[in-house]
């Protein structure tokens, strides 16, 4: 099935599938086995939780495709991400499309002012624009930063969708399957997330805490984004009145229960963006831990020839750039095209990256 280049990579032959296993059913492996079944390969989805997303990341996400917002972690995230919004447009029917918006108290001008210089949103509202996005908020700030071409999903829906569409794609799911080394597949794409670490020695987890609630008193129909110097605050509806409030953003991988600190921080933010929170009921919360490397980037990285490559790294993008790095190791299979998230083995490590 596979052949071999001159320099020895693995690619696919000339209308030849490889066959492919896919380690992993979080985000990222979800995004790998649906692009690569789709682009004709032969894919196996090997997922160790016998019921999906229990023990992923990816469950807890807020899952905001925001381009523009997060550039304020790295310049880059605004191109790729501008990619990987393109691509669930294209395959997800459910994504909402309604934008993001952010607010900051009076006394938090000074973080507006440094948001607004990383992200140069496109559009600043006063008090009546704001309002007529979402009237709930009318009269509680002044002015809020518009990104209108960002988008949002329930985490859960999506994530099954994203399941189905893996099998419509005719890939085999296998869950309850704890995946060892070797395997007799072509390719092996690992994206076990932290469990992965013990091969990718500077991967870290960087740990996150969020709430569902739920409140018929009050209707948002976007992210908002509550801006603060300590505990900056977003706020995601999800239908029948419920929002995911998050995130804490931890250096540490520690897995327990989200801390009264941290829930008091996110309530306590939920309920300056607007008090009818505090009359919210506490559905559910739950800490998630993100994989991260030193760049906070993710990376596809070629290993043993083209035989193994891992993809790790997503940290706080996860969602958005996963169908990015689905492509960029599509294409490598193909024809070996470089991509700035896709780092090449060793004798290739030369050859200049582009976004
Ligand atoms: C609170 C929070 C909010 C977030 N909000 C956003 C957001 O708004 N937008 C965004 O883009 N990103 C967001 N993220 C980031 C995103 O969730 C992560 O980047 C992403 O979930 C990482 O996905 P992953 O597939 O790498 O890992 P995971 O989701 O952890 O998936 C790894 C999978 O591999 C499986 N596995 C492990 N070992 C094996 C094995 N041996 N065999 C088989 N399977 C195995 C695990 O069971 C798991 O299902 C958020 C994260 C958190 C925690």
């Amino acid at each position: 099935m596979a052949t071999e280049t001159e320099n020895g990579l693995v690619r696919m032959g000339k209308g030849k599938p490889l066959a492919i296993t896919v380690v992993g059913a979080g985000i990222l492996g979800l995004w790998q086995a649906l692009t690569l079944a789709r682009a004709g390969h032969s894919v196996r989805l090997v997922e160790k939780s016998a019921s999906p997303f229990t023990e992923s990341a990816s469950r807890y996400a807020g899952a905001m495709l925001a381009p523009g917002c997060e550039s304020e972690h790295a310049p880059e995230i605004r191109t790729l991400g501008a990619q990987g919004l393109a691509l669930w447009r294209a395959t997800y029917p459910h994504l909402v499309n309604a934008g993001s918006l952010v607010v900051a108290a009076p006394r938090d001008a000074a973080e507006a002012a440094r948001f607004a210089r990383d992200t140069h949103p496109p559009e600043t509202l006063d008090a009546r624009g704001l309002a007529a996005l979402e009237p709930d908020l009318g009269g509680r700030f002044a002015r809020a930063f518009y990104f209108p071409d960002e988008a949002h999903m329930t985490t859960p829906d999506a994530l099954t969708f994203l399941l189905d569409a893996v099998r419509m794609a005719g890939a085999t799911v296998e869950l309850g399957a704890a995946w060892t080394s070797p395997s007799t597949s072509d390719v092996v794409v690992d994206c076990r997330g932290m469990a992965a670490a013990s091969a990718l020695p500077m991967l870290r987890g960087v740990r996150g805490e969020r709430l569902l609630i739920q409140s018929a008193e009050i209707r948002l129909t976007r992210p908002v984004r509550l801006l603060h110097p300590h505990h900056p605050l977003y706020v995601v509806p999800w239908d029948d009145g419920r929002y995911l409030v998050g995130a804490t953003v931890i250096e540490s991988e520690d897995t327990g229960a989200i801390t009264v600190r941290s829930a008091l921080e996110l309530l306590g933010a939920a309920y300056a963006l607007h008090p009818a929170f505090g009359e919210a009921e506490i559905l559910e919360t739950g800490a998630g831990i993100r994989p991260a490397f030193p760049d906070n980037l993710p990376h596809a990285e070629v290993r043993e020839g083209g035989r193994r490559i891992f993809v790790n790294g997503a940290y706080r993008h996860g969602f958005l750039l996963a169908p990015v790095l689905a492509e960029a190791v599509a294409c490598w299979l193909t024809n070996q095209t470089p991509h700035a998230l896709l780092v090449p083995p060793e004798p290739m490590a030369h050859q200049p990256h582009s976004v």
